[in-house]
């Protein structure tokens, strides 16, 4: 239903990657990376068509030899959807994936060498209109900025990532965006707010290396939702240690929890207790399963009775309430006079979302 974010985003530049704007008022995108090896060609496209599958708008893939610059020659070809290559140090590698049609680097400038191959670099950047992504993690500050801070500290990542920031300025390059990474939430979300003070660019949010499926999410959405719900970020990446289509659907699920960005179903559903008249529990989780295809956004509310079932239903699209032998069914708020059989709920709710989408989204 009509329940849209208050939040005020801050004002950034915006550059494009590939045909996906990022920064000022583009929708905040949500990317992964693929864990495949990038030399396995048909493995990385898979990984990456399934990634675009669940809605993924850009996808990172690292290149770390040149074996893999040239399997990335292949995986561009095969591909759609904006890819950014990852690498570390060796320049010669960013000039080959940038010949291959790269939508963005991911390299820092201050690990590239000597003042010729950074040039050689941010020229070909610019010359073939290609982003930067700056991305400083707290697990990898260069050693004499860990020497003079001690441990990383949120002051540590943001002076690391200004001076990869000031090699671009000094060079007019202004296309790019930064991350400054920790594994720990609270020193990601102060190093994020110090940062945004100080550049004009988008921001690519992570909480890094933020641990398994739960745990990791959990640490990611209150990392990630209280930058925000403070309006910084411009693309986020949840970083876990699972499948990476779960990054994507967990990226979404943040944007959904703070209204900001909407894909597919936003389920209502209360934890259930011994008052519930239909299994509320295996409602949800074969109908999240089933709707995974939907990407129009619907919220539908799954109660197991009337005590907060009513309530729920007339602030979402579709609601189901649950009573004695036959439950109710609300649309766009309203009581419906068909109720549906507590013992079939699964089928018939599916059938009545699926023919909402169409009626909504014809396409
Ligand atoms: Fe229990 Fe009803 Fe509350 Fe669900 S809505 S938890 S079934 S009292």
């Amino acid at each position: 239903m009509s329940h849209t974010s208050s939040i005020i985003r801050r004002v950034s530049k915006q550059i494009m990657v590939g045909n996906v704007p990022v920064g000022g008022d583009a929708p905040i995108t949500v990317q992964s990376m693929t864990n495949t090896l990038t030399t396995d060609v048909a493995a990385t496209v898979a990984q990456i068509k399934r990634l675009e599958a669940v809605g993924a708008d850009i996808v990172r893939v690292s290149v770390p030899t040149m074996n893999a610059a040239e399997a990335f020659r292949e995986i561009k070809l095969q591909t759609n959807i904006p890819l950014i290559a990852d690498i570390h140090f060796d320049y010669r590698i960013a000039l080959k994936v940038a010949e291959y049609g790269v939508d963005c680097l991911r390299i820092n400038p201050g690990n590239i060498g000597n003042e010729q191959r950074i040039r050689s670099v941010v020229d070909c950047a610019r010359h073939n209109n290609i982003p930067i992504r700056i991305g400083v993690n707290g697990g990898s500050l260069e050693a004499d900025i860990q020497e003079k801070y001690g441990e990383p500290t949120a002051q540590a990542l943001v002076d690391s990532a200004l001076r990869h920031v000031d090699i671009l300025d000094r060079l007019n390059f202004e296309q790019f965006k930064v991350s400054v990474k920790a594994s720990d939430a609270l020193l990601a979300v102060e190093s994020y707010q110090l940062l945004a003070k100080q550049i004009i660019q988008p921001l690519h949010l992570g909480i890094t290396e933020a641990g398994g499926l739960r745990s990791g999410s959990v640490k990611s959405a209150v990392g990630m939702g209280m930058l925000l719900s403070q309006g910084i970020g411009d693309t986020l990446r949840v970083s876990l240690a699972a499948d990476p289509v779960e990054e994507i659907k967990v990226g979404f699920d943040i944007l959904k929890s703070l209204r900001i960005r909407s894909r597919g179903i936003n389920f209502i559903a209360c934890p259930t207790c011994s008052r519930q008249e239909f299994d509320v529990i295996a409602t949800v989780n074969a109908l999240e399963e089933r709707l995974e295809d939907i990407i129009t956004p619907v919220d539908v509310s799954i109660i197991g009775c009337v005590v907060n079932g009513p309530g729920e239903a007339l602030i979402s699209d579709i609601g189901i309430t649950g009573g004695k032998t036959k439950s109710g069914f609300y649309e766009d708020g309203k009581r419906q006079k068909e109720r549906f059989d507590n013992d079939n709920v699964i089928d018939q709710l599916e059938a009545k979302i699926r023919a909402r989408v169409s009626r909504d989204d014809p396409s």
